[in-house]
């Protein structure tokens, strides 16, 4: 191994290098450009949204739109800034017509956040709506279940939350429900934790794993 390879941040930029050429998927022939992720690349927060929209592929940046404003915002509650987070997406390119991704081209994609995961090592991974927590808690539960709480997951916490969309279309109990989750996350960033909510150990089921890298983070 080079000097340059064993540095996660100079790793990381290699990665997106890399990716922002990436073909392994059909997304590849719609998109403006490849979103692979900003900010702090020692964050100790790394949020996953869903995929880039129109402004995202304009800009090469994630949640540059309505959603990241709204991201913004919680952030700034609790005293976070997009530069002292990391920021990315389940899939790197916009699908055409903002449809949902595919599962193959989930599947495709999902290297490049385990990856980024591996090299940013995050004290937290907050997950931003249905995508993002079902590839990486590996289950098919809703969000409105599984939010509202902080799990253990692989040496860090995991805390799923709605989608800043969805607090876009519905205000109201969804962005009062993120306020809660943002605190959460708050709170595993000061160590405060465990006092104030109780860690469900039981649920969901993110199995330890002899061997993260076989088990596949991200399902399989
Ligand atoms: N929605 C997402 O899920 N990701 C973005 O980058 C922008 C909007
Ligand atoms: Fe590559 Fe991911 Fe873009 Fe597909 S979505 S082309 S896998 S970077």
């Amino acid at each position: 191994m080079t000097t340059q390879s064993s540095d996660p941040i100079l790793q990381l930029k290699v990665v997106e290098t890399e990716a922002l050429i990436c073909t392994k998927c059909d997304l590849a022939e719609g998109r403006t450009q490849v979103v692979f992720g900003a900010g702090n690349p020692q964050a100790d927060v790394l949020f996953v949204g869903e995929a880039p929209g129109q402004r995202e592929d304009e800009q090469g940046v994630p949640f540059v739109g309505p959603s990241g404003r709204l991201l913004e915002e919680l952030l700034a509650e609790i005293d976070l800034t997009r530069d002292a987070v990391y920021i990315t997406n389940v899939v790197k390119c916009r699908p055409p017509g903002n449809r949902d991704p595919r599962p193959d081209e989930i599947d495709a994609c999902k290297a490049y956040l385990r990856t980024q995961l591996e090299l940013i090592d995050p004290a937290v991974v907050v997950t931003l709506g249905n995508f993002s927590t079902k590839l990486v808690l590996r289950t098919e539960v809703g969000i409105t279940k599984l939010r509202g709480m902080a799990y253990e997951w692989w040496g860090r916490y995991l805390v799923p939350t709605f989608h800043p969309a969805a607090a876009l279309r519905g205000r109201g109990q969804v962005l009062e429900d993120m306020r809660y989750d943002f605190s959460l996350v708050r709170d595993v960033l000061d160590g405060n934790l465990a006092t104030d909510t109780g860690i469900e150990e039981e649920t969901p089921p993110p199995q330890p794993a002899d061997d993260p890298q076989q088990l596949g983070l991200f399902g399989q």
